[in-house]
């Protein structure tokens, strides 16, 4: 979502501030701003829409100064104008305000701080903050920031600079991703390390409740009472290519080429196939442990949401505990059966989705033993969750997932074979699953090598205004997820469906301009998917099919196929999901969308 960054040291602020806005690009926003403090003078740049609108206005007439802070924001209270982009300013116009997440209490404030005189110039909740660090100031910029966040509710990652106490930032997590970066005689703010890596590899990861404060030559966190706290210093062990393009037309490309090797980054040093059994050091569960889990709950968002729905059938039919799939936004609201022989696992690319995490603490304060999946280390999950397999797939930077996802079922199916070897799986199943996991990477390089024809399928459809996407059993969570990416970067309406259940109401869509992908590998289930694709045909369908072998049974009814390499049933969803990725991508691309920023959509999640 929104990307805070701030810089103070002895060089120019703009730069950084500009650098770091255009490295979080990608969270997706709408608008965007910087302050600057040159001495005891700020001054503020804001810009409707993209990123080079407000460099085109900084080149018009530079701001010079060696402290700032800058924004991205995704609107949550009011239209995305310039008005109420951020940077903030107070009336006086002595502090500015950067802000990610909501204060909920802003109306209330908004109305307290119009009684006595302020007078508000955005439609923001965000302005509130500005105002109240203005009145409650008594010398100490930190010391107001603390007062003013004793008042307020809600969520947030704050970075604040004054006037009237230069030479530093304040800045205060409460809900909202924020790190500090240290530097040589410098140091920055940020909301995402991707920001600053180019800089720094030292950060501090904020808790929630920290308020940090930021100097040239140091930096101090404190807790909302003012007192000092102690938190460690962490490394970024990226590479700077990780987060740059490499070549590639987009990152959704890149990440998708990315796959052999996030996919074997994910098994590394955990995948035993001598054993048939996984090695995860991090899940903090012991034998017993392990051996008493009742039933599952597995809860994530999106994509997540999808990978979690093919955890749930590996889990199942390997290991054979019940396990239940559902929304991080529904199970957090409701009153979920959960004990303390529940695990529940918990499934974020970024770590910080706030539905989902808000779901891991119900979770967590009902007893359940939580396990975290997520990409981004030190994340917000990774530390509150009571163990975790992180899925080493590298920074994820194309808005619409595609490595996060396979690197994600791959955890689930490591964390399965350790599971299903204590609960009686044989070693002979054991190592078939293994040796099927490791035998991944080669497999899914066979598929990129043969991008181009998904390339030809996708021109041949790109005008279509609806896709039905078809799939049984464990390749039905792949139909969905296959639609998933279509709506969110090619704009074009579709939807996922159980393949047999499409007859239950979705065949009613289907006549000659209706585009259907099967995904039909030859699994157990692959003749009853056959029987699907005749029904589709017989309405004059246009069928797309995903296959594994040389079917005959398909011969004369499928218009388009793509061949994926054969693996075990459970491990299709792995393999059939690239050509999916790479159809809505080429479809993206042959329509002209920007699939790297997607209209509407942001990367990471952080409001609920
Ligand atoms: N709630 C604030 C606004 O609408 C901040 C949104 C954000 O996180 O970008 O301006």
């Amino acid at each position: 979502m929104c990307g805070i960054i701030g810089y103070i040291g002895s060089k120019p602020a703009t730069p950084f501030l500009m650098e770091g806005l255009r490295r979080m690009e990608y969270r997706g926003y709408d608008s965007a701003g910087i302050a600057i403090l040159d001495g005891a003078t700020l001054v503020t740049r804001r810009a409707a829409g993209k990123i080079a609108k407000l460099e085109a206005s900084l080149a018009a007439a530079p701001v010079a100064g060696h402290v700032g802070i800058g924004h991205t924001r995704w609107a949550t209270h009011g239209p995305p104008t310039e008005r109420n982009a951020h940077p903030h300013l107070s009336a006086d116009d002595t502090v500015a305000v950067v802000h990610n997440g909501i204060i909920e209490n802003a109306n209330a404030l908004r109305t307290a701080l119009q009684d006595t005189g302020y007078v508000f110039r955005s439609d923001t909740d965000t302005e509130v903050v500005a105002h109240l660090v203005q009145e409650l100031f008594d010398g100490s910029l930190e010391e107001a920031v603390i007062m003013a966040l004793r008042k307020i509710e809600g969520t947030y990652g704050l970075a604040v600079v004054s006037s009237r106490d230069p030479g530093k930032i304040v800045v205060a997590r409460k809900g909202s991703p924020l790190l500090i970066g240290i530097g040589e005689h410098e140091h920055f703010v940020a909301s995402d390390a991707s920001a600053i890596l180019a800089h720094t590899r030292q950060v501090v990861y904020l808790d929630d409740g920290d308020v940090a404060v930021l100097e040239a030559d140091g930096y101090r966190v404190l807790d909302i009472d003012a007192l000092p706290l102690t938190r460690k210093v962490d490394k970024i062990d990226w590479e700077l290519g990780a987060i740059e393009r490499g070549g590639f037309a987009h990152f959704m490309l890149k990440e998708i080429f990315e796959q052999p090797q996030t996919v074997e980054n994910t098994m590394r040093g955990r995948l035993i196939v001598e054993d048939g059994t996984s090695k995860l050091g991090g899940i903090n569960l012991t034998h017993d442990q392990l051996m008493a889990i009742d039933n599952i709950i597995i809860t994530a968002c999106g994509t997540s949401w999808h990978s979690a729905l093919i955890g749930e059938m590996m889990i199942e039919e390997l290991c054979r505990i019940p396990v239940e799939v559902e929304y991080a936004s529904e199970f957090r609201y409701r009153n979920p059966i959960v004990t303390d022989r529940t695990l529940c696992i918990v499934i974020s690319q970024s770590g910080e989705t706030a539905d989902t995490l808000a779901a891991m603490r119900e979770a967590k304060r009902r007893g359940a033993r939580t396990l975290g999946l997520v990409n981004v280390v030190g994340s917000t999950i990774a530390r509150e969750d009571d163990g975790g397999i992180y899925l080493h797939a590298g920074p994820e930077i194309g808005v619409a997932s595609t490595k996060a996802f396979t690197s994600q079922v791959v955890a689930l199916a490591l964390f399965t074979l350790k599971l299903a070897r204590k609960r009686g799986l044989s070693v002979t199943r054991g190592m078939e699953f293994a040796q099927a996991l490791a035998a991944l990477p080669a497999q899914i390089q066979q598929v990129l090598d043969r991008a181009e024809q998904v390339e030809h399928i996708a021109a041949e459809f790109k005008r279509a205004p609806n896709f039905l996407y078809l799939g049984r059993g464990v390749n039905f969570p792949v139909a969905l997820e296959g639609a998933l990416k279509l709506k969110e970067i090619s704009y074009i309406h579709a939807e996922g469906y159980p393949a047999a259940e499409m007859k239950h109401g979705p065949i009613a869509l289907i006549d000659e301009m209706m585009p259907v992908v099967f995904v039909a590998p030859h699994d157990a289930v692959f003749d009853k998917v056959v029987s699907n694709v005749q029904e589709v045909k017989a309405r004059k369908g246009n069928i797309i099919a995903i296959t594994s072998r040389d079917e005959p049974a398909l011969q004369g009814l499928v218009d388009y196929e793509f061949r994926i390499p054969e693996t075990v049933d459970l491990l299709t969803p792995i393999l059939a999901s690239v050509p999916l990725q790479l159809l809505a991508y080429y479809i993206a691309v042959q329509r002209g969308a920007n699939v790297d920023q997607p209209r509407n959509l942001a990367k990471s999640v952080t409001v609920e």
